[in-house]
Parts: structure tokens; C-alpha cells; sequence
């Protein structure tokens, strides 16, 4: 496996430790955690404890666990308000020295309180799709009605100059 960082210093490998996020689901080979730099309301990450790379690399039981994590995960955020969860996260003294701007930007939503009409989940499995962090961590994005002006295409939008397309 080729990985730039060792486990040690790894974000996400602090994060499976319980020694970063705290938690709002685990089960064995994964914990599931808020992210703190929102794009929405309820914007959360599902990660292996494992220092995984890709999702090509999880074994059989993290498979079923990665699942298992997806509803798990998605029930915290259909339970949790947000109007309460921000405004703490704001006030974590472990990230007292990072910027606040995405948290304040979704406490301005009209839908923070809403319940999530649907959902994007993904991975930007390798550098050229986007990762920045080189430890498997899946997005679990609510999505809301109004919260783009077109969501028509979804994550086929990461390519915007061929992602509209005509149904015949
Ligand atoms: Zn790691």
C-alpha cells in the first residue's frame, strides 16, 4: 500500500483513535463523525478505524460495516438539530484556532432545521478525484430542496462541462 503519511500522523487514523471528533456513531471497522466544515446542515463523514486508503481496499466485514455505518450515520442526522449541534461544535476548544466560516454559513440556512429530502454520498477515492486526505472518508451529505438552484445530474456536476445531458 503506498501512503504519504504514515497511520500515526494520519487525520482520519487520530479520528478512528477517538482522539479528534467526537463520535456520533462506531461500530467495529467504522465511526462516523460530523464534519466541521459543513457544506450543509448534518454534512458527516463515515470512516474505517483501519488506515484504508480506497474503498477498493475494505475486506468483507468493513463491506457490511461500511453500511451498517451509512444508516447509522444517516439516523444521527435525522435525530440531531442543528440549530444546537453548530453552535457547540463552535464552542469545542479543540478547534478553537480553525476557521468558523462554514458553520456560520449553514446556521444562516433557511433549512437548518429541515429534514434532509434526500442524500449525496460519496468518496473521492484517489488525489485526482479530489482527496486531500489520504484515509478513506466517506461523505454523507443531506441534501435539501433549494440548497443549489439545479441539483439535476448530482455528483455528475463534479465535470461540469459534460455533465448536462438530454433524456431522449
Ligand atoms: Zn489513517
Amino acid at each position: 500500500m503506498n501512503t504519504t503519511v504514515s497511520p500515526r500522523e494520519c487525520y482520519f487514523c487520530r479520528v478512528s483513535r477517538g482522539e479528534a471528533d467526537p463520535f456520533i456513531f462506531e461500530n467495529a471497522a467504522f465511526v462516523g463523525i460530523f464534519d466541521t466544515n459543513p457544506v450543509n446542515p448534518g454534512h458527516a463523514l463515515v470512516i474505517p478505524r483501519r488506515h484504508v486508503v480506497s474503498i477498493f481496499e475494505l475486506n468483507e466485514h468493513e463491506q457490511a460495516d461500511y453500511f451498517d455505518a451509512l444508516h447509522g450515520v444517516r439516523e444521527v442526522i435525522e435525530a440531531t438539530r442543528f440549530a444546537e449541534l453548530y453552535p457547540s461544535m463552535m464552542a469545542r476548544e479543540d478547534l478553537s484556532d480553525r476557521p468558523m466560516d462554514h458553520i456560520k454559513a449553514v446556521l444562516e440556512l433557511p433549512f437548518l432545521d429541515a429534514r434532509p429530502d434526500a442524500y449525496t454520498v460519496g468518496n473521492n477515492d484517489g488525489r485526482a478525484a479530489g482527496r486531500s486526505i489520504d484515509h478513506l472518508h466517506v461523505i454523507v451529505l443531506p441534501r435539501y430542496q433549494g440548497d443549489v438552484e439545479n441539483p439535476r445530474g448530482g455528483i455528475r456536476n463534479v465535470i461540469p462541462a459534460r455533465a448536462s445531458y438530454q433524456r431522449r
